[in-house]
């Protein structure tokens, strides 16, 4: 396969080698560079966000890999491998850029590679080459022996970090005050919490706590209808996005989504728009998949009048209302995989996923909606240098012994509570497919 490296691409841009733009001229350099500057999530789609206090952060990576060429670091990776063998599995996200992933045992969303965990329960350590949660989740997931372990701490998720569990926990208080906690007469509760798996371990386990559950892209439906089933209403954070586009998808009216911002009271709405509420919207996005409009789309149809355009729901909903189709990434690979050679596809989600894309099925042709090439910054902090160093670190020398560094572990407490909540959704299925006589999504749903 020919890896179109976007990697590759931002170094021709900026020495003028190849047409194009980036959204930003340090995008080429090494992430340590930022590491060791002002907190932030660096250059990239999140670089405009802003960094939690208390977020992780790395600490200084050896000379020897933040001076090491790509191909040598490559090497390296490749040498710790096979020194390592069935002790070590590396994970990697479809985000991720091509230099890591070549080196990935498992590839796919942060799903997938939850569930890649559990294939391999004999690997004593995990590399996850994604972000902060999906470690926590891989932490989740694994046996306790297993050490989860993500090569650059300060790769966060800035989605993540806009809901906070001191921000839910307050947001809930207050829903419980204006609701009360009485279930009604049909036996549902006045608010069930539904958290994305874009979040952390802390808010996963709310939800396990307070009778909630996990979604992901490819099931937010199924995980409302179950939802819906047991509460009259549905908090559901952090994407905005998602939740409103699933919402909208099962016929919920917009004015039955208030929107909670937590930096004002009842989230900016009043005590009747939440009485109406269907579905309450955490004031969260993401900064990759914002960046997608309508313009773009139009231009595309424009200049490719039979392009195909397929846009992830954590876009925009006039975006998704626009597109052709909508779904995870997942569902982007399979209809890309299914269609007739020649066909031509306009993609709105993270670039490193739709170049791979590009790269990989040449009878198609498939572009980026965003003609600006920006990456997820936060995806992007994982660097080879940061893979080398890590396992390099579990092989040890005759003067280093072997160490697992930049271990995320989850708290045992939390970590109950999570589990509860991805359970649920791991039993949560479509009304259509229950057997005949069923009449509840999940019988007792835990
Ligand atoms: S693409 Fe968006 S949601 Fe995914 S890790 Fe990056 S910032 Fe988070």
């Amino acid at each position: 396969m020919t890896i179109a490296s976007v990697d590759r691409t931002i170094r021709l841009i900026k020495t003028g080698a190849a047409a194009g733009s980036t959204c930003s001229p340090d995008l080429a350099a090494g992430p340590w560079e930022f590491d060791s500057g002002t907190p932030g999530y660096g250059p990239g789609s999140s670089m405009g966000d802003v960094l939690p206090t208390g977020s992780p952060r790395q600490g200084a990576l050896p000379e020897r890999y933040r001076l090491a060429t790509t191909e040598e670091l490559g090497e390296r990776i490749r040498a710790a491998k096979e020194t390592l063998g069935d002790r070590v599995v590396v994970l990697g996200h479809f985000y991720q850029r091509d230099e890591v992933l070549q080196h990935a045992d498992f590839v796919g969303d942060s799903f997938q590679l939850a569930q890649a965990t559990k294939s391999r329960p004999d690997a004593e350590a995990i590399i996850f080459c994604g972000v902060h949660f999906m470690a926590e989740t891989a932490d989740l997931l694994s046996t306790p022996d297993q050490a989860v372990i993500l090569p650059n701490l300060a790769a966060g998720c800035s989605m993540a970090d806009m809901a906070d569990i001191d921000s839910v926990t307050d947001c809930w208080e207050q829903l419980e005050d204006l609701y009360g906690t009485e279930p009604d007469a049909d036996g549902r509760v006045p608010v069930i919490p539904v958290t994305y798996m874009n979040s952390s371990a802390a808010l996963k386990a709310f939800c396990g706590e307070h009778g909630g559950i996990v979604c992901t892209s490819s099931n937010a439906e199924t995980v409302l209808e179950w939802a819906f089933a047991r509460g009259r209403r549905v908090l559901f954070f952090p994407d905005q996005h998602l939740g409103r586009n699933t919402a909208k998808a099962m016929g919920i009216p917009l004015e039955h989504m208030p929107m909670w911002n937590p930096r004002k009271p009842l989230g900016g709405s009043t005590a009747d728009e939440l009485g109406d509420a269907e579905v309450i919207l955490w004031h969260g996005f993401c900064s990759v998949h914002k960046r997608f409009t309508v313009d773009q789309i139009t231009a595309a149809r424009l200049e490719h009048p039979d392009v195909r355009v397929i846009v992830h729901p954590e876009c925009p909903m006039a975006v998704v209302d626009a597109a052709d189709e909508y779904g995870s990434t997942d569902y982007i690979k399979k209809a890309i995989e299914a269609a007739p050679a020649g066909s031509t596809f306009a993609i709105g989600t993270e670039i490193n996923l739709v170049q791979r894309l590009a790269a990989e099925h040449p009878e198609h042709t498939i572009f980026c909606l965003d003609p600006v090439i920006c990456p997820c910054s936060t995806m992007y902090r994982i660097h080879s240098g940061y893979l080398a160093w890590v396992l390099e670190a579990l092989v040890g020398t005759a003067e280093q012994p072997a160490e697992v560094v930049n271990r995320i572990t989850v708290d045992q407490k939390v970590a109950g509570h999570a589990r509860v909540a991805l359970e649920r959704m791991l039993a949560a299925r479509p009304p259509a497919a229950l057997p005949a006589g069923s009449t509840s999504s999940t019988g007792t749903g835990a």
